[in-house]
């Protein structure tokens, strides 16, 4: 045991609606969980009225219709504010907002003049030492130092609360990150940047919407410092989020009901239900639920469309500001050269298509968007320790990526050691009749069958109009660009269907996880072979047996006897060949196999010239 050289510095997302810890090593960063895996922390804390915390994150959240004037929520809106300047966004907040020293906005907590006050640095403190606790189980290390993440437009005193806040929790704040800066990071934007880029950064969390134009400048090279993030422009709605979009499901769940005589822990639940409703459609068509309330049940059953018509002007609002910020940057859509979407409710999938419409290019969703900004953090406490220079950023793509085909083998399309940015594709087609959808795999390592491989996501190609097995062109495109993001799109070449993913290859991967999978794929060299090449002829022989039965089936009458025994032959010496293989695939001689097959289709050359010759006179 020798200490660590450099003790670690966390990053910390301390946002309006929820906050987390994160941490970057060698595997690159890591959202750190509490004992029961939850990585969020709502950023809400129950106090007692003589100024006791009480409790912090989901619990205090929970309580919060039940105690609104001593639960404390969206505590960031008030950061490093005056009181009067507080007072738009005090409207806002359940419990009372009061001035306190050097006329900055304070809490009073309860309902009488007597109950005690509590900053907002002291509010965040509570949520920071939470993280803290949490960073420190995680790691099983004393934690001291973190990068704090913080708006683009907070200025000075905002920036100084939050250290402040920081310090109370007994956390050095080495530094605060611009969070659109820290969103881009996470990505590896910056870490290796050759040429100057422009990203926007668009965060719609659950109260507030952001948007903000970076330019990034290339370093030294070699040299991770982060200086060269410059904010070009923001622009946004401190009163946009994720909140209106439950509102409105709200508004429609109590559509007939007597709202006065709704009780607040009705209007907890319903806003519970909203929430959960809301989330459940960025996923299905459709979503149905009760809610139990203290005067009945209601029930209603909302589809993504519905959904969609509701929030259709919320969207567009958004959309207004990122015009703005473009406009206030001097910059068109065009020249954006790659969008990061933040915040949990970029989930909804109108929104990344509208982003993508605006922006005209896929945004970066690879990461979860609501982690990305704690990542980022991460990654500029790697930084800041040294500590960077253990995480994989390569040139090269390390091991080949593929996707797993019909039979559990892998069709390998970029190569190991390829150059980033890399771009190739490849065609597939359906192995049963009929297949209305596909489900493609993506797979990552040197291994020949899928199952020995690393499997980086997956995603479903819908909508295929019926055709036979073997009809339909699915053409796959693999593209890695210079932060190491992959993108695989699928279309089917004659319905027009489209699909696609986004993903991070090199994501929880280390140098040695690498060297590894490489000693693997060569150890087992010789056998993966065999076993790829017998399923891809099990899955190919299955085809052509299928077509020649049923094209025989049709001009049997037409051929003689002496070619039907040849071509009937053939066929079942292949179908036995298929059956042995399918039950041991050690055992069958590939190129026996191999040799099988062409037998067959030279065999049943004949049968398709008479085929063909019927159907062409009639
Ligand atoms: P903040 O930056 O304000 O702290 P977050 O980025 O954590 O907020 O976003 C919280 C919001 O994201 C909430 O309104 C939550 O309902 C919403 N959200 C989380 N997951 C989803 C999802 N899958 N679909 C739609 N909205 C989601
Ligand atoms: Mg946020």
């Amino acid at each position: 045991m020798s200490p660590a050289a450099n003790p670690v510095i966390v990053g910390i997302d301390l946002g309006t609606t929820n906050s987390l810890v994160a941490v970057c090593d060698e595997r690159g960063p890591r959202v750190l969980k509490d004992a029961a895996g939850r990585g969020l922390l709502p950023s809400v804390v129950r106090y007692i009225e003589d100024g006791r915390a009480q409790e912090v994150g989901d619990g205090a959240r929970r309580h919060a219709r039940e105690f609104p004037r001593t639960t404390i929520a969206s505590v960031k809106r008030l950061m490093g504010r005056s009181a009067s300047d507080a007072a738009a966004d005090a409207g806002y907040l359940s419990y009372r907002v009061v001035e306190g020293p050097n006329r900055m906005a304070v809490v009073r907590l309860g309902e009488t003049e007597t109950g005690a006050t509590v900053s907002p640095q002291e509010v965040s403190a509570a949520i920071l030492r939470e993280l803290k606790a949490r960073a420190e189980a995680a790691l099983g290390a004393s934690v001291s130092r973190a990068v704090v993440t913080v708006p683009a437009y907070f200025d000075d005193a905002q920036r100084q609360a939050t250290r402040d806040a920081g310090r109370l929790a007994g956390l050095e704040v080495v530094r605060t990150v611009n969070e659109p800066t820290a969103a881009a990071l996470a990505y590896g934007v910056g870490l290796r940047q050759r040429t100057e880029e422009t990203i926007a950064v668009y965060d719609l969390g659950g109260g507030t919407f952001d948007v903000s134009i970076l330019r990034v400048t290339p370093g030294e090279p070699g040299d991770a410092s982060t200086d060269f993030f410059e904010v070009l422009s923001t622009a946004g709605d401190t009163h946009l989020g994720g909140d209106d979009a439950d509102h409105l499901i709200v508004e429609r769940l109590s559509a007939g009901l007597d709202r006065a005589a709704l009780t607040p822990g009705d209007a907890a639940a319903l806003k519970a239900a909203a929430e959960e409703m809301k989330i459940a459609l960025s996923e299905k068509d459709s979503v149905a639920r009760e809610v139990a309330l203290s005067t009945g049940t209601v029930s209603a059953r909302i589809t993504r469309a519905e959904l969609e018509a509701m929030l259709g002007p919320w969207v567009e609002k958004t959309l207004l500001s990122c015009r703005r910020a473009l406009r206030d940057a001097k910059l068109t859509a065009e020249q954006i050269d790659r969008v990061v979407l933040v915040g949990g409710s970029t989930r909804v999938p109108l929104v990344r298509q509208r982003v993508e419409e605006v922006f005209g290019k896929p945004p970066y969703t690879a990461l979860n968007p609501d982690e990305v900004v704690a990542l980022g953090a991460a990654v500029q406490g790697a930084v800041m320790s040294g500590d960077v220079r253990g995480m994989l950023l390569l040139d090269v793509i390390p091991l080949s990526l593929g996707i797993e085909t019909v039979g559990g083998a892998v069709a390998k399309v970029i190569m190991r050691n390829s150059n980033v940015p890399a771009r190739a594709t490849e065609m597939f087609s359906t192995g049963v009749d009929n297949q209305t959808g596909i489900k493609l795999n993506i797979v990552q390592g040197e291994r020949e069958m899928a199952a020995d491989c690393r499997s980086l996501g997956e995603f479903h190609l819908r909508g295929l109009p019926p055709m036979p097995a073997g009809i339909p062109q699915v053409e796959v495109e693999f593209l890695v660009d210079a932060n190491g993001v992959l993108n695989v799109s699928a279309v089917e070449r004659r319905s027009g269907q489209r699909a696609g993913v986004q993903v991070i290859p090199s994501h929880g991967l280390t140098r040695d996880d690498v060297d590894r999978m490489e000693r693997e794929a060569l150890t087992h060299a010789k056998e993966d072979m065999q076993r790829h090449r017998v399923v891809d002829l099990i899955a190919n022989s299955r085809l052509d047996l299928k077509w020649i039965a049923e094209r025989l089936d049709k001009v049997r009458p037409h051929l003689e006897p002496a070619y039907m025994v040849e071509l009937e032959g053939a066929a079942a010496a292949l179908r036995d060949l298929v059956t042995r293989a399918e039950a041991d695939w050690r055992g069958v001689d590939a190129n026996a196999f191999h040799r099988a097959k062409e037998a067959l289709d030279k065999a049943s050359v004949r049968m398709h010239e008479v085929s063909i010759a019927r159907t062409l006179s009639g």
